[in-house]
């Protein structure tokens, strides 16, 4: 359900808000045991909210933008007074001292929390196979994953369980699962949305956005998380657009700049291409001018991104000492055992592997050949996205090498896995906003979803675009059948 047909009903006086909340309620009951997408539902909190905006509602007062719309939240994300769990044995207990900021902008305009949302284990994955709490299924099949990290939040906006989900998005993890969950997906540049709040993996990569079932909803919900936060030094201090303004401009000559080395690489799926080639079409045939850009340092993403994301978690994590907080072993009076014992035990494998990566990457005598190496890569990365934003307006890859996996496929081949990564990297590395939308399906009926990457700070330009195209193409016919 998009926020245009939740809204009419609010307005027309159809249903109270308390009433959808209470829909929605029974659907989760009802869909969540098939599919696992949340971990844990607030209706306390739900009805809290609802009944503020029905009574706004009643005494005819001014309603916020986001009046009533049923929001899911990813579980890496803090929401006071709630288990904030990042899907991890470490903070399976951990209740959430403090709001994000993201969180409560989102409330502050009036949406409702529904719950909590699952991950890969403190975001790492793509596949939401690492959460504690057990694999989320794809709705369209549910033997297959529903990509990750935010799998959890992708699934539950596919299976019509939340109006909205908020993601994290540190290589991809907004974009792969909506691609896989057949919704939209958008990472806003580095710095829109602030981070307080969101539990670190790796911080000059980390950003939160919207999965959505359209591109307008995906407009409203970052319209409402963005704007700068003093509790945040990196988020930005720049206005924020309505960015449901330039939504419907016309896209005539629109210069989309299609990126030759995705499309040649070999791990490329056939069908993948071919869905993504005729949504190229479609941009012509729209009035847009297509045009071939180079960017030699594509593909480089994933080695660069695997040497500095684990780099930075190996930092971040660090606080998990089983001292200030989360799970703490018990081993006698010993620090260094309880300490190691706590994260031996806190932490799943792929967590840990990523700690020791990054652990050695940044090591005296190997920081150098690894991590410095990578952030020179990464510089690369970025002059070649600004030479191509010289001749374009935005960019085009497939989200995705494939569609959605069998669970178990990738669980034991964590380089397999890292490859699905491939596309949505290198807008992270840059720090450039990029939404996937929905473009077709494969012939197993697996959605399948294009990128498009803008510019710092130009979210509007490729909302703009993604709108045009999915008003035009009208791929989600019909959400998936329990
Ligand atoms: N799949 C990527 C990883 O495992 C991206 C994760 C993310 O964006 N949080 O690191």
């Amino acid at each position: 359900m998009n926020f245009k047909f939740l809204r009419n009903e609010i307005i027309t006086g159809n249903a109270s808000v308390k009433e959808i909340v209470n829909d929605f309620f029974s659907k989760i009951e009802e869909i969540n045991p098939k599919i696992n997408a949340y971990i844990c539902t607030t209706r306390d909190l739900a009805e809290s909210q609802a009944n503020k905006i029905d009574k706004l509602i009643q005494n005819d007062e001014r309603l916020p933008p986001l009046a009533g719309l049923p929001i899911a939240i990813k579980d890496n994300i803090c929401t006071k007074g709630t288990v904030t769990s990042c899907s991890s044995n470490m903070l399976k207990n951990f209740v959430a001292p403090y709001e994000s900021t993201a969180s409560n902008k989102l409330w502050s305009s009036g949406g409702i929390c529904l719950g909590k949302t699952n991950l890969d284990e403190f975001a790492m994955g793509s596949s939401t196979e690492t959460s504690v709490f057990g694999v989320t299924s794809n709705p369209w099949d549910i033997n297959r994953v529903p990509g990750g990290s935010s799998g959890g939040s992708a699934a539950s906006v596919a299976a019509g369980l939340c109006a909205a989900a908020i993601g994290s998005d540190t290589g991809g993890s907004i974009r792969q699962p909506a691609s896989f969950c057949g919704v939209v997906g958008l990472k806003p540049t580095y710095g829109r949305i602030s981070r307080w709040g969101l539990i670190a993996f790796a911080s000059s990569l980390d950003q939160i956005g919207p999965i959505t079932n359209t591109v307008s909803d995906a407009a409203e919900v970052l319209y409402a998380m963005s704007g700068k936060d003093p509790y945040d030094s990196t988020c930005l201090n720049r206005p924020v657009p309505n960015y449901l303004d330039d939504l419907n401009k016309s896209i005539k000559d629109l210069k989309i700049g299609i990126i030759k080395e995705c499309f040649d690489h070999p791990g490329l799926n056939p069908e993948v291409k071919e869905s993504v080639l005729s949504g190229v079409d479609r941009f012509r045939n729209l009035g847009a001018q297509i045009i071939d850009i180079e960017c030699p340092r594509f593909n480089d993403g994933i080695a660069t991104y695997y040497v500095i994301a684990p780099s930075e978690a190996s930092a971040n994590l660090a606080r998990y000492d089983g001292v200030k907080y989360g799970y703490r072993s018990d081993s006698g009076s010993n620090f260094l055992k309880m300490t190691s014992k706590s994260r031996a035990n806190g932490f799943g494998d792929e967590v840990q592997r990523r700690i020791l990566i990054g652990t050695y990457a940044l090591s005296a005598g190997y920081s150098d050949e690894y991590y410095k190496k990578a952030q020179r890569v990464r510089t690369l990365i970025r002059r070649d996205f600004d030479n191509a934003f010289e001749k374009v307006d935005i960019l085009l890859t497939p989200t995705c090498p494939t569609t959605a996996f069998l669970k178990g496929d990738f669980l034991n081949d964590p380089l397999s896995m890292y490859l699905s990564d491939l596309l949505t990297v290198p807008a992270n590395l840059a720090g450039l906003p990029a939404i996937s939308v929905p473009c077709g399906f494969d012939k197993n009926g697996l959605p399948i979803g294009l990128q498009l990457i803008g510019n710092v700070l130009e979210e509007h330009r490729i909302l703009n675009a993604a709108n045009i195209f999915e008003i035009d193409a009208q791929v989600i016919k019909n959400k998936p059948s329990f």
